[in-house]
């Protein structure tokens, strides 16, 4: 007899990475899951719902969720049948980039309120569940920036380093409850998350901010941040494979699934476990030889460099 489908909860589904990953899970061949594709605002659904088509209340329902509130998770879960989640995804996150001295206190909580608190809420609110089935997966969606820091993101890596902390941690007690934690590091993805970076950017004054800081953010930084993503930017379909495959897959204790572009950054890292290599290679590339960089990110760009290691 075939296994009963697993019940996958996905936070920020309205668009990108967890719109993607839903839609392509609800399409399982095996339809081995059943996902509760759920986002904050519901008149956002349109798009969805278009692409889940015929999954549509068979493999795929859509449910509110802001994970930034107690009663929107309590109430979330209360819908789902049992209030059993097999495996959840913490996909929902905002990004912030700017000089620091120009970003208020406010909008730094709120990227660590959504990206950090918000997989808190949702981790411990599936928990209990998932620890007394003896079961359980949590997917969290990070970013290479969990693992380095990226000049004029410092509020936005700081959340994601604060999740890998989180759940390496938790995934050591876990591990005796036969639960899993797998976590993705996409580098940059071309979703709707850059599009509002940059539009809240250019519009920002950024008030205190010296003028050589702000031309450096303006001049040097923005320009190799476009040039980045154009380059190396991934498709959320190819981030939603990677995790299509995670979910999938024989869960080892702690699942790193990490984009190889940036393995020659975090090799800086690696063989330099004091950091200064890597910010002193950071700060050469940004800040003296721009050009080098645009070129280097043209060639990992070009299909005579380009391995495909990331979705493998
Ligand atoms: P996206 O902006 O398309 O998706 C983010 C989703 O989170 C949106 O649907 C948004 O509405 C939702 N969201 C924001 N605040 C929420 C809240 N309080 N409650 C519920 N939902 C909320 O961008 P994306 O690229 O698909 O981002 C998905 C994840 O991938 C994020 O965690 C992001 O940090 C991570 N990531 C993105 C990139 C990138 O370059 N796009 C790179 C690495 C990691």
């Amino acid at each position: 007899m075939a296994d009963a489908p697993r019940t996958v909860l996905i936070s920020g589904c309205s668009s990108g990475i967890g719109l993607e990953l839903a839609v392509q899970l609800a399409h399982d061949p095996k339809q081995r899951y059943h996902v509760v594709a759920t986002m904050r605002d519901l008149g956002k659904k349109g798009t969805l719902e278009a692409a889940a088509g015929e999954a549509l209340g068979q493999t795929l329902t859509v449910a509110q969720l802001d994970v930034c509130s107690d009663e929107s998770v309590a109430q979330c879960l209360s819908c789902i049948q049992g209030g059993e989640v097999d495996v959840l995804v913490n996909n929902a996150g905002v990004g912030l980039v700017g000089p620091l001295e120009g970003l208020s206190l406010a909008a730094m909580q709120n990227v660590f309120d959504t990206n950090f608190f918000g997989a808190v809420r949702l981790v411990k609110a599936v928990l209990p569940g998932m620890k007394r089935r003896r079961q359980g997966h949590i997917v969290v969606v990070s970013s290479v920036m969990g693992l380095q820091g990226v000049v004029f993101n410092d509020v936005y890596a700081a959340s994601k380093f604060a999740m890998e902390g989180f759940f390496e941690s938790l995934a050591v007690q876990l591990l005796q409850f036969n639960i899993f934690i797998s976590l993705v590091e996409p580098g940059p993805v071309a979703t709707e998350f850059e599009g509002k970076l940059l539009e809240q950017v250019s519009t920002a004054e950024f008030p205190g901010t010296d003028p050589d800081t702000l031309h450096y953010f303006r001049n040097l930084y923005l320009p190799a941040s476009r040039e980045l993503f154009s380059s190396v930017g991934q498709s959320p379909e190819d981030v939603a494979k990677v995790i299509v495959k995670v979910i999938g897959s024989a869960r080892p204790p702690l699942r790193r699934q990490t984009n190889a572009r940036y393995t020659p950054l975090t090799a800086l890292k690696a063989m330099d476990p004091s950091g200064s290599l890597y910010v002193r290679t950071s700060h050469r590339l940004l800040f003296r030889w721009p050009r080098l960089l645009n070129l280097g990110l043209r060639c990992l760009a070009c299909s005579c460099f380009r391995t495909p290691v990331w979705p493998r």
